[in-house]
């Protein structure tokens, strides 16, 4: 096994489980009133290694939704089917040094990265209309949830109708920033901008719990195969580049100061949760409603915090990483 002293591991999961417990700080979601009604004690975390040992410890069975979390899955799927090249000629590698949902492009007016909203809406027009342009939308959505399915070993993976219609009732910055783009010709030819937007709308309102969506970190950890099924469900070079954003423009504008501190690709959602992916080794998923001013869960980055002050998961720690084990 990867990691030899599975009790002793997670015995300071749940060391560290309980300290971020009693952190206060930060405020549940208010756009919509779905998130608004979230409990802020609400808190899980879930553990999956590579090899498919699996621990888990407060709310992990109850729903989320996805959110910003699905936008590297989205743009996982994008790379797997067209290829890094495809992909960014429409879309940059770049942080944006900007809020996610700014009004704003990079100097080639094209979305900074496929982490941030406007370039998540991007790579959902790929989705839409450069693989299988002839599907439906009905069809378009099935396979989106397929893929999103594999990832998670075939566990639980749902919508929330309710999240989906507030979403695009409350949508004028996502509108936006999408006239913006085709203002600036950003969109495959023949794109229709309500359909993305819609999309876009239902890959965030995707819902599922901490225990699932560990195993897709820890597909994600494991270069693309789940280690729950063994089906071969990414290349290993989309499960790279995924990661790579990950790494640089996963938290918003705390990307820089994460990538620093903790040194872990990583991607948080407005519903709170936070995908963390520890390439070769496992993946996690945190979830608790309340968030910091930058948009991410006060818990889930505590959590990171406190898990490499223990382990050397550092991505640039210097060597024997993974020795206290
Ligand atoms: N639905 C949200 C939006 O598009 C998702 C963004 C997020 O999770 N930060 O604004």
């Amino acid at each position: 096994f990867i990691i030899p002293d599975w009790f002793g591991f997670t015995k300071h999961i749940e060391d560290f489980y309980w300290k971020c417990k009693s952190n206060s700080e930060g405020k549940v979601a208010s756009y919509i009133p779905q998130l608004a009604r979230m409990n802020p004690d609400y808190w899980g975390v879930s553990v999956c290694t590579i090899d498919g040992q699996r621990f888990s410890i407060g709310d992990t069975s109850i729903p989320f939704t996805l959110q910003s979390c699905s936008k590297p899955l989205t743009y996982a799927i994008a790379l797997d089917r067209l290829g890094q090249e495809v992909v960014h000629q429409y879309v940059g590698q770049e942080p944006s040094g900007r809020n996610f949902n700014e009004l704003v492009l990079d100097y080639n007016k094209k979305p900074h990265n496929p982490m941030i909203n406007a370039g998540a809406i991007l790579v959902c027009s790929l989705l839409k209309s450069l693989i299988k342009p002839e599907m439906t939308l009905a069809e378009k959505f099935d396979f989106t949830v397929n893929y999103f399915k594999k990832l998670a070993g075939g566990e639980n993976l749902g919508f929330n109708n309710a999240i989906f219609l507030s979403e695009r009732e409350a949508a004028d910055r996502n509108y936006a920033l999408g006239f913006y783009m085709r203002e600036h010709n950003c969109y495959p030819d023949k794109s229709n901008l309500k359909e993305i937007l819609d999309f876009y709308f239902q890959c965030c309102s995707m819902e599922a719990n901490c225990d699932t969506m560990a195993v897709v970190a820890a597909t994600l950890a494991n270069g693309g195969i789940c280690p729950i099924t063994e089906e071969k469900v990414l290349k290993p070079d989309s499960v790279r580049d995924v990661l790579s954003l990950m790494h640089s423009c996963g938290m918003y504008d705390y990307s820089g100061q994460f990538a620093f501190k903790v040194g872990i690709p990583a991607k948080s959602g407005v519903s709170g949760s936070l995908l963390v992916v520890i390439p070769n080794v496992m993946g996690i998923c945190t979830w608790s409603p309340p968030l910091d001013p930058l948009g991410n869960s006060c818990r889930g980055v505590q959590f990171c915090q406190e898990l490499v002050s223990e382990f050397n998961f550092h991505s640039t720690y210097y060597d024997h990483r993974y020795d206290n084990l």
